[in-house]
C-alpha cells in the first residue's frame, strides 16, 4: 500500500476501508469516533457534500468556502473518545487537527459534541484553540515532501 493510498485520518487503513464508503453515504458512522475521522478526511479531500451532510441540522452552516481559507492538512490525532459508541446516542471526541496556514504550523485541539438521530451521527458543536508557529522559510517543509517550505507549501 502506498502512502496516498492510505487514509488521510490516521487509521493506517486505505480510504477505501476506511473513510470512504462514509464519504460516498454507502454507509453511516457507526461511532461518534468514525464520523469525526470521517469529517476530518472529507476536509482534507474538499468532500463539502459529506460535511455538511453530517453536519447537525441546528447548527449546519448554509455553505463552505474552502478558496476563502486555502490549507494544507497535515495529520489528526484522535485524544480521546467519551461515549459516542454504537449503543450510544451523544459522545464527545477530543481531537488535534495540525495543518498550514499562511505560512504558520497551527494545531487545533477540538472537544466536539456528537448526537445520533434516526440511527445516525451529526457533529453538533465544538470547543477549540488553535496555537500557530511560524515556520522558518529554509526549513524542510512539515508536509514531509522533502523540500525546503518557501519551495513547497508556503509558496501554496
Ligand atoms: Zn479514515
Ligand atoms: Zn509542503
Amino acid at each position: 500500500m502506498t502512502i496516498s493510498n492510505i487514509c488521510a485520518c490516521g487509521s493506517n487503513l486505505s480510504f477505501a476501508a476506511c473513510c470512504q464508503p462514509i464519504l460516498d453515504n454507502h454507509q453511516s458512522a457507526e461511532t461518534a469516533e468514525a464520523l469525526m475521522r470521517s469529517r476530518y478526511t472529507a476536509f482534507v479531500r474538499k468532500h463539502e457534500q459529506h460535511i455538511l451532510a453530517s453536519w447537525h441540522p441546528r447548527t449546519r452552516p448554509p455553505a463552505l468556502n474552502f478558496d476563502d481559507n486555502p490549507v494544507v492538512w497535515l495529520e489528526l490525532l484522535i485524544h480521546e473518545s467519551i461515549e459516542g459508541g454504537k449503543n450510544d446516542s451523544a459522545g464527545t471526541v477530543e481531537f488535534t487537527s495540525s495543518y498550514l496556514e499562511n505560512g504558520q504550523l497551527c494545531r487545533l485541539r477540538e472537544k466536539s459534541q456528537f448526537l445520533k438521530e434516526d440511527g445516525r451521527w451529526f457533529y453538533l458543536r465544538g470547543e477549540c484553540s488553535v496555537k500557530r508557529e511560524k515556520i522558518e522559510r529554509n526549513l524542510p517543509c512539515p508536509c514531509g515532501s522533502g523540500r525546503k517550505f518557501k519551495k513547497c507549501c508556503l509558496s501554496g
